[in-house]
């Protein structure tokens, strides 16, 4: 029986932060941008998305230094269940992190939420969904809900029509915006938009619409009517506000808090030592894992005993519960995602 005194015995033991290699996917709207401006080694053209943090079969991610490296992260967490804290469970990561190149439109789609995926989708969680913005072309926008209420009748017509556009609230997007996708929003990532998404660990995706095109061997990708008519949210969505946000600082490090719900916490750290002789001290709480996802600059990252691990932007790094102190430094900027 697992007790509070394993957990406790468990976590006396200093654990090491790493870094992970992410898998691909060459999804027909994808660009190079992942390989070209964060020295992704995929050699998938296109490289539309790399799963950074993943112990999801459908894209695992591979430890990429350290004492573990080679193996994948689901291996390594089921064998260390204590590296993910209180988050412990099977061994499963709650989230899973991926860096998304836009080039094109991606199909208009929509998640479920845990309910609907439990009751259908053998177990699996829905997918609720945060993404933070990395870059934006001057009219890229996001699809978000419908303008006004739809009754399933006319979404149903206007989707075999090809008229299901001119129902969609179009968002303009800039670097740096939050968004928040609710299980249930009807969406969609418009061209032009490099983005980094944390959401539920699921693959779980209805489509509705696909602007009728086709993949490298002339087919149309699959359509998913009835079940997206099963969770479509078919009420007018308010537009999403970004929200205040408030730094705080402390030595070489300002970080702000992005996101907060029953998945996932998100800040954004923005690190910059170089003017001081001191590094930003960093560590876990014992408690929560942390995962560093570099969308910025570079810099090193000292712990242990002399060791160190240089990161550059692009990078992912996994900090179990209860790692060594850590010192970070250089200029950069990191997604700090807490489970
Ligand atoms: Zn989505």
């Amino acid at each position: 029986m697992v007790n509070n005194n394993s957990f406790e015995k468990k976590s006396k033991v200093w654990n090491k932060p790493f870094l992970l290699k992410p898998a691909g996917k060459d999804y027909l709207w994808g660009g190079t941008r992942l390989r070209d401006d964060f020295a992704k080694e995929i050699e998938m053209t296109p490289l539309a998305e790399t799963w950074e943090c993943s112990t999801h079969p459908d894209g695992l991610s591979v430890v990429g230094s350290g004492k573990y490296q080679g193996r994948t992260l689901a291996e390594l967490l089921k064998r260390h269940p204590e590296y993910l804290g209180h988050a412990e469970g099977n061994g499963e990561l709650p989230f899973l992190i991926k860096f998304i190149d836009a080039e094109k439109d991606l199909s208009v789609q929509v998640h479920p939420d845990d309910e609907y995926a439990a009751r259908n989708e053998n177990g699996q969680p829905g997918k609720t969904e945060f993404w933070y913005v990395l870059d934006a072309d001057e009219n890229a926008e996001l699809i978000y809900g419908f303008r006004t209420e739809i009754s399933q009748e006319t979404l149903k017509k206007s989707i075999r029509e090809g008229t299901i556009e001119k129902y969609l609230q179009r968002i303009p997007i800039h670097r740096d915006d939050l968004f928040y996708i609710q299980a249930g929003t009807v969406h969609a990532i418009g061209a032009g938009a490099l983005i980094a998404e944390i959401q539920e660990n699921s693959n779980l995706t209805y489509r509705l619409y696909d602007y009728d095109r086709v993949d490298r061997n002339g087919k149309k990708r699959e359509i998913h009517l009835e079940k997206a008519l099963d969770v479509a949210n078919l009420k007018a969505s308010g537009e999403p506000v970004q929200p205040l946000r408030v730094l705080r600082y402390r030595k070489g490090c300002a970080s702000e808090i992005l996101c907060r719900c029953k998945y996932f916490e998100i800040h954004r750290m923005l690190i910059n030592t170089e003017r001081y002789r001191q590094m930003a001290n960093y560590q876990t709480d014992g408690i929560s894992f942390r995962v560093l996802l570099c969308v910025a600059g570079c810099g090193c990252i000292f712990f242990g005993e002399e060791e160190a691990c240089n990161y550059f932007k692009g990078d992912c790094i996994f900090v179990p519960a209860n790692s060594v102190p850590m010192k970070i430094h250089g200029k950069a900027q990191f997604l700090e995602v807490r489970g």
